[in-house]
């Protein structure tokens, strides 16, 4: 059954109770003040009875009844006249405050007309000609009540017509108010068809109001977009190594088939090999780095924070690289004093210095100088590494910090590297909600980190 169905169904159940209540409610107030009316009437009507019967005017109750005038006599000399009222059917409807029912019963005197098993005149109440009738002890009064009886079929009446009005209605609304929920949730099934094909930029229209699925609508809404921009950063991302791997198979393709296309001296396949050898590096590299940049989020990150002693490894990672400093010719100088402490992930960090440290001597050059300091403060411990390479001029100072991204003079002058370096230092910044800056001349970079000390 659809929810549409269901939702119909469930209100339109819900209506047509609280309209039968309503009904039932109204027609027992109804019910109750009419009857109370009817049964003041009685009373006045029984008094009326009473008076007559203590009336001394005898000739007005007529001859039929001068035996219960005897009675009515007896009684009145008694001072007490006791006395019912009956209905038609025979069901008691006033009497004297000193009615008892079991005192009647006692004395086989019959509690409702026609109860009576042994008593004659009880028998054919119905054809008695007089409406009054006196036991010796009790009067007797037979009274109309016909009007009470039409309410009741008034009132039976009344309610099987308006069932079925009632029902209809509930099922109407019921319908109506299924079909404004639904349509909602239709909006919603529709955008995640959408979203489920392709069409990722599909939102639900929302509403300005607050009820529950708008508010859903909204969250969904949110949700759909971020779905969006992760796809795009995925669609980004593998299209940059899609590119960034094109080059070395080229050039790893052209060499072999070079290679292969006649027999070549010993030395040539020296060579060739060892330009595969590098491009296989170079991939390999790529593949390190990327791994690095798709795996920390902070959730990662965090669950392997500790308390880092930064001064041990910022120097281990300058001696680690000292072999290249010498090779470049490139001079390190740092001050680092020692214990300085930081909290986080020690292989990001440690990768963090690799990169910055790395570019600062990679790309400063021959008879470059590298000044590395550690300075800190109760709050903060600040990392800065100052070059005196070529910089990097103003307007790619946000691009370097991009995936892939390497300058042209870097291209240019055949230095190595995969242009992810600086995207993975930015990375791990954030992992440490730590703070990097860069600034830059032509006379060298200096690149500076400062981490928080929770
Ligand atoms: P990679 O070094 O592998 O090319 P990075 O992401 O580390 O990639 O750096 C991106 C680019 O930023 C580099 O290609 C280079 O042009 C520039 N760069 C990074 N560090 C320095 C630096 N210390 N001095 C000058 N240019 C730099």
């Amino acid at each position: 059954m659809k929810v549409k169905t269901k939702f119909a169904l469930v209100t339109a159940g819900i209506l047509f109770l609280f309209a039968l209540l309503f009904l039932v409610a109204n027609t027992a107030f109804i019910l109750h003040e009419t009857l109370l009316v009817r049964r003041y009437e009685l009373r006045i009507v029984a008094r009326r009875i009473d008076e007559i019967f203590n009336s001394a005017d005898k000739t007005t109750i007529g001859k039929k009844r001068a035996l219960v005038l005897e009675g009515v006599k007896f009684a009145a000399k008694k001072g007490n006249l006791k006395f019912a009222a009956f209905n038609l059917k025979g069901d008691p409807l006033v009497f004297s405050d000193d009615y008892q029912e079991e005192v009647l019963r006692e004395r086989n005197y019959p509690t409702k007309l026609g109860s009576s098993k042994n008593t004659e005149q009880w028998k054919s109440w119905n054809k008695w000609d007089t409406d009054i009738y006196y036991t010796g002890e009790y009067c007797y009064v037979k009274l109309n009540d016909t009007q009470n009886i039409e309410i009741e079929d008034d009132i039976i009446l009344f309610f099987l017509v308006s069932l079925p009005v009632i029902a209809v209605l509930a099922v109407i609304g019921g319908g109506l108010l299924g079909a404004a929920a639904t349509r909602q949730i239709g909006r919603v099934e529709k955008a995640a068809a959408e979203i489920a094909g392709g069409n990722l930029a599909y939102r639900v229209p929302t509403s300005s109001s607050n009820d529950e699925m708008a508010v859903m609508e909204r969250d969904l809404n949110r949700m759909f977009a971020e779905l969006e921009s992760s796809f795009s950063r995925i669609m980004e991302f593998s299209s940059d190594l899609a590119h960034e791997l094109r080059t070395p198979l080229t050039v790893m393709t052209g060499e072999l088939e070079v290679a292969l296309r006649e027999t070549r001296s010993e030395e040539e396949y020296q060579r060739v090999l060892a330009k595969t050898m590098e491009e296989v590096a170079f991939l390999r590299r790529l593949v390190d780095d990327m791994l690095i940049l798709v795996k920390p989020n902070l959730a990662y990150a965090k669950e392997n924070f500790e308390t880092i002693d930064l001064s041990e490894l910022l120097s281990a990672s300058i001696d680690a690289l000292d072999l290249l400093a010498d090779s470049k010719g490139v001079k390190t100088h740092s001050r680092i004093p020692k214990e300085m402490k930081i909290h986080g992930n020690p292989s990001l960090v440690r990768m963090l210095l690799y990169n910055l440290l790395h570019n600062s001597i990679k790309y400063s050059g021959e008879n470059g100088e590298v000044e590395i300091s550690l300075t800190g403060d109760s709050d903060t411990t600040t990392l800065s590494i100052k070059d005196n390479g070529p910089g990097i001029p103003e307007e790619e100072r946000l691009n370097v910090f991009k995936r892939f991204y390497r300058m042209k003079i870097a291209k240019d002058n055949g230095s190595s590297g995969t242009g992810l370096g600086l995207a993975i230092v930015k990375k791990v910044c954030e992992v440490h909600e730590a703070e990097i800056t860069l600034e830059s001349s032509d006379e060298g970079s200096t690149f500076t980190v400062v981490f928080k000390l929770h």
